[in-house]
């Protein structure tokens, strides 16, 4: 059995910033990085070999900000079998798999429905189905709320200081990794107002001591400025959305002085504003066009007043995450600060940049191969095809190079969509049931 791995001679990001560096060979042992070489040195007889000439190889990407859990199943037809709530469990591996397929090696859950996400989380450390490391803040820590029922089973409600201790601690025993607040409401509920503070000073203060005592990050939902002046000033680690941060210069400034992480979440603007399929309510929609361009102006500003920015796709589905590193650049960052936001940056924000989001020797081998150069085109990362390879905890684990292809013979290429064999009593629904 091999030793460990060479990656050679590939261009490297290493997910600092730093400058690329080619040819680089990587060497991984025990699931690590454990050194980084530039001399072209000859592979050992005792090392597996992976030519990576013309290929870049870079961190894992990690996602700030998702809701694995929140896509939409499909519903059966009027007369159709029902689709018992125990399936969800395997399209929610199916999301898993599917991220890890597109180099996400890390993500940050920061709302889910009940306990799903946990269970699901549990299943990829034992190894048993693939996926990124997930990392989960059990439920939402909420005032009482028109969300906590919107989002029903996803938030705990509590007032008043001594309940949200409560509903912090109930997180910690539930076995989250860090806590999640709403400061303030949220603009996907038609009833909620999203511009006051929905949580009071003192009860913020309380959450983020609590946290903090026991070794928990908190991470805050903030939309209206006066719950983000809260969350900056009470010492939150992650301030989530954040879009009205332009108007207040100050605060930036206190973000980048005290090296704490803003996650944009982009895209969950445009998921609304675009209303695809029409499935949005009016109102919405309207403030959604309307935070899109804070939201933007933020990310302006955040990067001018040199505060640390995250990828947090916020939207479905699951795998599309380097959607949101792609629109941050859009909205004024480099290729090369937009990889950062979706390596180290995010690391940064999950707590976790310690062992993951850069190559180095003693980080956690996570990394993506990439058919291509992401910094000249950074939408590549959205290409399953050029997704070339996925090492997670040093094993190749997902990627195109992975894949045998039979030319010509693949779904796609012949034209294969609906499984011709009906299932043995009646007719399938679409996709089929069985084959
Ligand atoms: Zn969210």
């Amino acid at each position: 059995m091999a030793h460990g791995i060479h990656l050679t001679g590939a261009r490297l990001i290493d997910g600092t910033g730093a400058p690329p560096l080619e040819p680089a060979t990587v060497v991984i042992e025990q699931g690590r990085v454990t050194r980084i070489d530039t001399s072209a040195e000859r592979t050992p007889a005792d090392f597996a070999q992976i030519d990576l000439a013309g290929k870049t190889l870079m961190p894992g990407l990690v996602d700030a900000h998702v809701h694995v859990t929140n896509f939409d199943m499909p519903r059966a037809m009027k007369g159709q079998e029902a689709i018992a709530p125990e399936v969800k469990h395997h399209f929610i591996a199916a999301g898993l798999r599917r991220m890890l397929r597109m180099g996400i090696t890390s993500v940050r859950d920061v709302g889910a429905f009940g306990d799903d996400l946990l269970h699901a989380r549990r299943a990829v450390r034992l190894g048993e189905i693939p996926g990124p490391r997930i990392l989960s803040c059990g439920r939402i820590v909420s005032a009482t709320s028109a969300g906590g029922r919107h989002f029903d089973g996803m938030y705990r409600e509590a007032d008043g200081p001594d309940e949200m201790r409560k509903a912090t601690r109930e997180q910690f025993r539930r076995g989250a990794d860090f806590i999640k607040i709403m400061t303030t409401g949220a603009r996907t509920c038609e009833l909620e107002n999203s511009s006051p503070a929905q949580m009071t000073r003192a009860e913020m203060a309380t959450v983020v001591e609590e946290a903090h005592r026991m070794g928990y990050r908190v991470a805050a939902h903030c939309e209206g400025l006066d719950g983000t002046r809260l969350a900056v000033e009470e010492g939150v680690d992650t301030i989530e959305h954040g879009l009205e941060l332009h108007r207040a210069p100050e605060l930036l400034d206190e973000l980048a002085r005290s090296g704490r992480v803003l996650v944009p979440t982009l895209s969950c603007f445009f998921d609304v504003s675009e209303n695809r399929d029409g499935r949005w309510a009016d109102g919405l929609l309207e403030l959604a066009k309307r935070q899109h361009e804070e939201a933007h102006r933020t990310v302006e500003a955040a990067r001018r007043a040199g505060v640390r920015l995250a990828m947090g796709f916020d939207s479905q589905p699951n795998g599309m995450s380097a959607l949101e590193l792609v629109r941050m650049c859009r909205a004024g960052l480099t290729p090369m600060e937009g990889i950062v936001a979706g390596t180290a940056g995010g690391a940064t924000a999950c707590g976790i940049v310690a062992h993951v989001g850069s190559v180095a020797p003693g980080m956690a081998a996570d990394l993506l191969v990439v058919d291509g150069d992401p910094l000249a085109e950074p939408e590549l990362l959205l290409d399953e095809a050029r997704i070339w390879l996925v090492i997670r905890s040093g094993r190749p684990a997902a990627g195109a190079a992975l894949e045998a292809r039979l030319p010509g013979l693949g779904a796609d290429e012949a034209g294969v969509t609906v499984d011709p064999v009906p299932a043995p009593a009646g007719r399938p629904i679409s996709p089929p049931d069985r084959s």
